[in-house]
């Protein structure tokens, strides 16, 4: 029987960083998944072909909409090429999966192919194609999560679906009802909403991205009601029927009337759940809770000293970069160190166009805390790079202390928001004052401006409105 000092169940972000820096630890590493591609959820299903699709279903737009005005004449009708452009977003999964085999290989990580579950604290079966029993001094569950639903919904794959069925359609909907106005659907309801078919939001609270900050929730909401998404806030959701060739959705709206949606296509997007079947974690005497979350301390170790949990099976926002700091983190403390996450300065970001990002506290969560604050914000249309590019669309908004100035929390909305929230990262890591980001030098023109504009207007004012 092979022995490890570390075997990882699950090769998602969370899963593949953590077994790299177990074997930079030196530590003699195993992997385990159960598909016959590493990369988990995100790379195959998730983050990596969600952004394939938005960037080239973005140029389509670019280019019915906007070529004309910036003197871009195209002879005869711009047309989309679903299949190829769902084969071109294949080919970067498969590029960037392939990218992990050869990163395992470079590090020396024995890779098996099947479902890991634990015969006991330190043995692991594995089931599939490499189908063996492996011994491990330590074990890393990385298993991550699947779309959830709602209890009457029958998901059939075909017309009623989730987030992966959605990623690989063989036609353009003509009218996609989304069931949650949260990231995914937002983001796949911009994809098809861009190639032409009608898009129903239909949410069941009073606002979109409802975990994030107010003010980026009601701009992004204004961008889609602009781009004709039809938009249905606190709408509970009761039945999901297919007829035929047709979904039937029916909600109750806030006046409590049944209101009714037909579509041919009916996107689930109401989250995803923790994902542990098959991994047997009762014989390792593994607590679950109620949730179904793996339970972890602090050190993300769970209630077996030598069996640790990561990523979206255990508690936190479900996002790749959180997957792999904790990877990192777990692969440092079996090695004796003493690693830390910060996860106030995890950020979050939606890549719809406007993109939205936001690290640290929202306004509503300082409200809630009784922490007293200051707000400076500035509008995107302001500065002259948004004009050149024509992408005039949101804000940047800073929150600081009001009596000390560091910052608490930075959101915002507008062209390549995904990008610049990283300079709010640096700065909350270093406990940057508003005032120290109004003092540095943004490059001109960029986007970046508002930030400085924003942090400016914390303190004196901006220069520029
Ligand atoms: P996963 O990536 O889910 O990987 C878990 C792996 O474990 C899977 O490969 C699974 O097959 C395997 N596994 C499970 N059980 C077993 C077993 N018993 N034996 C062997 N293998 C097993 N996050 C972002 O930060 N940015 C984004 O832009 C983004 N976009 C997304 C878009 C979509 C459509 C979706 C669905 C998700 C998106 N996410 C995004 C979320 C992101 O994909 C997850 O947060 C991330 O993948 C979690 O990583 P993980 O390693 O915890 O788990
Ligand atoms: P989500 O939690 O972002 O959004 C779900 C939405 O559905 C919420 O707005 C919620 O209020 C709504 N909802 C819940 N029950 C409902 C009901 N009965 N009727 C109507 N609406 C209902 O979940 P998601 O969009 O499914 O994404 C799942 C996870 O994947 C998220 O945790 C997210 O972090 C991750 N993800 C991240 C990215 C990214 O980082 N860009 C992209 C996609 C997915």
């Amino acid at each position: 029987m092979s022995k490890y000092d570390v075997a990882v169940i699950g090769s998602g972000p969370g899963g593949y960083v953590a077994a790299i820096r177990c074997a930079q630890l030196g530590m003699k590493t195993a992997i385990i998944e159960k598909y016959s591609t590493l990369g988990g959820t995100c790379l195959n299903v998730g983050c990596i072909p969600s952004k394939a699709l938005l960037d080239s279903s973005h140029h389509y737009e670019d280019a019915v909409k906007h070529f004309e005005e910036h003197g871009i004449d195209i002879p005869g009708e711009v047309k989309v090429n679903l299949k190829q452009m769902i084969a071109r977003k294949q080919t970067v999964v498969d590029t960037t999966t392939g990218g992990i085999d050869f990163l395992m290989k470079k590090n020396k990580i024995d890779v098996y192919e099947g479902v890991g579950s634990f015969i006991d604290a330190t043995h692991i079966k594995v089931t599939g194609k490499d189908a063996t029993e492996i011994e491990a001094a330590n074990t890393i569950i990385a298993t991550g999560s699947k779309p959830s639903s709602l209890p009457f919904i029958n998901i059939d794959k075909e017309r009623i679906i989730t987030s992966t069925e959605a990623l690989k359609l063989k036609e353009i909907p003509k009218h996609l009802i989304v069931i949650g106005g949260g990231v995914i659907g937002l983001e796949l309801g911009q994809v098809y909403k861009r190639l032409g078919a009608e898009v129903s939001i239909v949410e069941y609270m009073d606002r979109i991205i409802p975990t994030m900050d107010k003010a980026l929730s009601k701009e992004l909401n204004k961008v889609f009601k602009k781009a004709k998404f039809k938009m249905n806030m606190s709408h509970k959701v009761k039945s999901v029927e297919r007829v035929g060739d047709e979904v039937v959705v029916k909600a109750d709206n806030k006046k409590g009337e049944e209101v009714e949606f037909r579509g041919d296509y009916c996107l689930v997007s109401v989250g995803r759940r923790p994902y542990t079947d098959g991994l047997n974690v009762e014989a390792a005497g593994v607590k679950l809770t109620d949730r179904g979350q793996v339970e972890t301390n602090a050190h993300l170790q769970t209630n077996v000293s030598n069996i640790y949990a990561i990523g979206d099976v255990v508690k936190g926002a479900m996002l790749a970069h959180k997957a792999s700091e904790e990877g990192v983190l777990v692969a440092e403390t079996i090695a004796g160190q003493k690693p830390h996450i910060d996860y106030n300065l995890i950020p979050g970001v939606v890549y719809t166009w406007p993109e939205v990002a936001a690290v640290g506290k929202t306004e509503e969560e300082l409200k809630d805390t009784g922490i007293a604050y200051k707000v400076g914000s500035f509008p995107m249309r302001a500065l002259g790079r948004s004009r050149a590019s024509m992408d005039i669309d949101g804000f940047v908004k800073i929150l600081a202390d009001e009596k000390t100035d560091e910052i608490l929390g930075v959101h915002m909305i507008g062209a390549r928001a995904a990008d610049m929230i990283a300079e709010a990262v640096v700065a909350m890591e270093y406990r940057a004052s508003a005032e120290d980001i109004a003092r540095m030098s943004h490059a001109h023109p960029t986007f970046t401006e508002a930030i400085k504009e924003a942090a400016l207007a914390v303190g004196d004012g901006a220069l520029h409105v």
